[in-house]
């Protein structure tokens, strides 16, 4: 494994990292999901992403469990929680949102289902209108001050957004956010390379991105249609198939397929290369991977060695023929 700094902090996070989006408490049950935190953790991942929305909580006990029983030692790993979107179907005004209340209840909330004594990293999972930027910087500084969360950060922020609150943070000795979260794979490269691209050297910022493989569309999966035990064949799901899949404007299918044809060509497989791409920019501190089966994170663990053994002009015919 290869462990890459957090922005400019000291914390050092596995460059390939494991979240559990979609997959834990809804696809996967705690056996599942204690052999992929177990097949991470055996090799080398030391930081697992959650949020409180993820399968309305279950997706944070069914890790916290898993943690649990494996007995890992609780300085060797990371896990994070996120609050914006709430933990109930449909949640009151101070069930969601970044407001001081729900930012704390969230908190506590997440660190009993984890059952951990502190959140390694806590993000605001989106940006909120409703509320202050200052009310919710204050929020997560008293948090930190408590012991409760170690670093704090946005996840789709914009980069305006973010400098509000490093200046808010400037003003009055808080604590600033530490990383963002931001979609990044080869269909969806604006935000982390043109509108953020100054925060990096500015302000220290780090990344965890997430779907590096756009939801698995970039490992060929969806070439011939939407496969039945697949992410997008989901009950509750049909919302995230038109973003992943695309309209023919969008071109994402065909970019897809032209990115599959040259993994071939290279005789890798897809997922892999695509993950690797990723881990290319320095900017990206970690990739976030999701997987609903051990095969799937054992293959995706190659991204390391794939990456290492391709050269420029491929790369840059990788990009050509994934371009919008
Ligand atoms: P990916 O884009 O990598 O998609 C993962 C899914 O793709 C898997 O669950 C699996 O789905 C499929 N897949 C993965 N590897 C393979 C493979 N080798 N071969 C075939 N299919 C494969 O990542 P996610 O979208 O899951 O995002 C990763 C993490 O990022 C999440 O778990 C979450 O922690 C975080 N995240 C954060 C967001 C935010 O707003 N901050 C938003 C989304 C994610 P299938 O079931 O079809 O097999």
């Amino acid at each position: 494994m290869q462990y890459r700094r957090l922005g400019s902090s000291g914390l050092q996070l596995s460059a390939l990292s494991f979240g559990a989006w979609v997959t834990f408490g809804n696809q996967l049950g705690r056996s599942a999901a204690r052999e992929l935190i177990a097949l991470a953790w055996d090799n080398g991942i030391n930081f697992f992403d959650n949020a409180e929305t993820y399968a309305n909580g279950e997706a944070e006990r069914v890790m916290g469990d898993v943690l649990a029983d494996l007995r890992l030692p609780r300085d060797g790993w990371c896990v994070s929680s996120k609050v914006f979107f709430g933990s109930v179907e449909h949640p009151r005004p101070t069930q969601k949102g970044l407001s001081r209340k729900h930012v704390v209840d969230a908190c506590h909330a997440a660190l009993k289902r984890l059952r951990v004594d502190y959140l390694d990293l806590y993000y605001c999972h989106r940006p909120d209108p409703d509320t202050p930027i200052a009310e919710t910087v204050l929020a997560m500084d008293g948090l930190i001050r408590q012991g409760k969360v170690l670093y704090w950060g946005t996840s789709e922020w914009s980069a305006d957004q973010i400098r509000d609150a490093h200046a808010i943070a400037r003003a009055h000795h808080l604590h600033a956010p530490t990383m963002e979260q931001p979609e990044y794979n080869l269909l969806h490269r604006e935000r982390v390379e043109v509108e953020y691209a100054d925060l990096y050297a500015d302000l220290g910022m780090g990344t965890t991105i997430w779907s590096p493989l756009a939801s698995g569309l970039l490992t060929g999966k969806y070439n011939q249609g939407v496969p039945q035990d697949s992410r997008l064949a989901q009950e509750g799901y049909s919302w995230l198939k038109q973003g992943v899949l695309g309209d023919a404007k969008s071109g994402r299918m065909n970019r897809a397929r032209r990115f599959c044809a040259i993994a071939a060509e290279l005789g890798v497989a897809p997922a892999p290369l695509a993950i690797a791409w990723c881990l290319r920019n320095p900017n990206v501190s970690c990739v976030l991977l999701g997987a609903s089966r051990a095969a799937q994170l054992t293959q995706n663990l190659e991204a390391l060695a794939i990456g290492a053994a391709v050269d420029e002009p491929t790369w840059e015919r990788i990009e050509a023929a994934t371009a919008a």
